[in-house]
């Protein structure tokens, strides 16, 4: 498998590339994938293999990997306006007409916008904009956060301290203040004899008993995404934001959907809040709101954030916030070209036209008696490996068995990841019936290899 001649494009990634999230003893042994083009789904490495790319890039890649469309929007924009930035009251029309549009699509009757380059610059833009609003109101204490265990809002200092992984002790994270409620994944948190009702009641106390020990007015804001992504797409359990957010609102405090993954189809609506029927006060997009062709995220301020967050503006003159390419014109039009494609060009159809599918192949794999359950929503999902199926206990960890699963994966031209002891499945938008199947074949081989190499 593994091209080991010193020249060879594995030993030279090896040697001066930084892997971020990679499980270095795998890829020491086995090499890394060197990709150099793609077509639709498929990704094609310096060997010529081809992978059917069953994760859509990193859950952002919804229109394949060479939509003429936005590769042409790209090219004509670069032509006319290559480059600029959103400060001193100047930016460009794309941004302009994006911002209308991300307003017109969004669940708000009004809104306003601001851009980053990434989705955890968005997260950690939107705890500033908390934390300056709040400040400006008077309430320079109410700077806590409340995000769950399990959740991934990103990287950088803040939202790495959002996100709810132990990972994050390494760098000595999260920040104080960053609170983490329970994570709402009834199968496996949910105690022995608790119905899913009580589960979700259990949860929705927690949050409660939080705020009042806390004390309300020391909290900025509740983050969440619809779907825990990252997390190993956690559908939250029944009734779950239907009993969180009357506790939010009879706190007043800011609910916020980070919808960096389930923004603009994923879930079968354009919005997971919307595939979960409540209404957050912001939201939070990247990922799939450039179909992965340019690197942007944008906080979406509903109508009374944003009311508020221009007044507390206009009180002192400016908002003094903003990245170099916060709103570039590229991206921007890349996004309008985006929206377009999913919701006009019959991406979204495509997805709910898929999803019985989707479902229909994901309970047939999780027949095997080494998966213990199978969950997602739209076109995500995942498969729970277990060692034993009726106590839900998991492998030992130090059989990697989901990193193993996916390299067998690899090894017949399927990429889907491991995240614990799940596999993540998140295909792109503009699958087909053959290639989902395609898919599931490959998953199926491999499982059964991995599951006979250690049972
Ligand atoms: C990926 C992701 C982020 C972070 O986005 P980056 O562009 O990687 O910084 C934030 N929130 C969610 C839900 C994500 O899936």
């Amino acid at each position: 498998m593994r091209d080991n001649a010193p020249n060879s494009w594995e030993a030279r990634a090896d040697r001066y590339s930084l892997y971020g999230f990679t499980d270095l003893p795998s890829v020491h042994e086995r090499g890394a994938v060197v990709l150099t083009h793609g077509r639709g789904p498929y990704v094609y490495d310096t060997h010529g293999r081809e992978y059917l790319d069953a994760n859509s890039g990193l859950w952002n890649m919804v229109a394949g990997f060479d939509h003429p469309g936005l590769i042409e929007t790209a090219k004509r924009q670069y032509e006319k306006l290559a480059g600029y930035h959103a400060f001193f009251g100047r930016m460009s029309d794309q941004t302009v007409l994006l911002s209308e549009k991300l307003v017109e699509v969004s669940p708000f009757s009004r809104g306003r916008v601001f851009y980053t380059n990434s989705g955890s610059e968005a997260n950690d833009t939107m705890v500033k904009i908390l934390w300056f609003l709040h400040a400006a109101e008077g309430k320079p204490q109410r700077r806590k956060i409340l995000t769950r265990w399990n959740a991934y809002h990103g990287v950088t200092a803040v939202s790495a301290s959002m996100t709810g992984k132990p990972y994050n002790s390494v760098f000595g994270l999260p920040l104080p203040g960053f609170l983490h409620l329970g994570c709402p994944h009834y199968w496996r948190y949910g105690q022995h004899g608790e119905t899913e009702a009580q589960f979700t009641r259990r949860l929705a106390n927690e949050l409660e008993a939080t705020i009042i020990k806390e004390g309300a007015d020391t909290i900025a804001g509740f983050f969440a995404e619809p779907i825990m992504g990252a997390g190993g797409v956690v559908v939250p359990s029944a009734g779950y934001f239907q009993a969180m957010l009357p506790i939010l609102r009879k706190y007043g405090i800011p609910v916020i959907s980070d919808e960096v993954i389930t923004g603009f189809g994923r879930t079968g609506n354009t919005w997971g809040c919307e595939t979960y029927g409540f209404m957050p006060d912001a939201i939070i997009s990247s990922k799939n709101l450039t179909a992965g062709f340019f690197p942007m995220g944008a906080v979406i301020l509903g109508d009374e954030l944003a009311d508020r967050v221009q007044a507390a503006a206009e009180a002192i003159e400016e908002f003094p916030h903003g990245f170099t390419a916060s709103g570039h014109p590229v991206g921007c039009a890349i996004a309008l070209k985006a929206i377009d494609v999913v919701m006009n060009e019959g991406l979204a159809e495509n997805v709910r036209h898929l999803t019985p599918h989707f479902e229909a192949g994901l309970a047939r794999l999780a027949e095997n008696p080494n998966i213990g359950e199978w969950r997602g929503k739209g076109l995500m999902g995942a498969l729970e490996a277990v060692k034993d199926k009726a106590t839900k206990t998991p492998f030992d960890g130090s059989l990697s068995v989901s990193e193993r699963i996916a390299n067998a994966c690899t090894d017949q031209g399927l990429i889907c990841r491991p995240l614990g002891q799940a596999i993540v499945l998140c295909p792109p938008f503009i699958m087909t019936l053959p290639q989902m199947d395609e898919m599931f074949d490959k998953l199926e081989r491999a499982l059964k290899q991995v599951f006979a190499e250690v049972a």
